[in-house]
């Protein structure tokens, strides 16, 4: 029995986990455990660039704090992204 792919539910927790990290919601320390996950994990790995870009530019376009309009609306489209790709087969048989 060997584990080849990983569950879904880890993914779920790891963007979570991300989620809740740039928000400071989480210590540094639990970085290591996200990352871990991350860098292992394509769907993980895309889904972090993507976030961080969109933090990046928030910050630029407004310095003071980003609006959380916006940012739900980002963090929305992201996470549609993500489940459309994790539960799309991607093969016709
Ligand atoms: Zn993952």
């Amino acid at each position: 029995m060997t584990d080849e792919t990983a569950p879904p539910s880890d993914c779920q927790q790891a963007l979570e986990n991300l989620y809740l990290f740039l928000d400071h919601e989480l210590p540094e320390r639990s970085w290591d455990d996200i990352h871990a996950h991350i860098a292992d994990c394509a769907p993980c790995l895309t889904a972090f660039d993507v976030e961080r870009i969109v933090k990046e530019l928030v910050a630029r376009s407004c310095r003071e704090k980003a609006p959380d309009v916006l940012r739900a609306k980002v963090v929305t489209s992201i996470r549609t992204s993500i489940v459309v790709r994790t539960t799309d087969p991607g093969t016709d048989a």
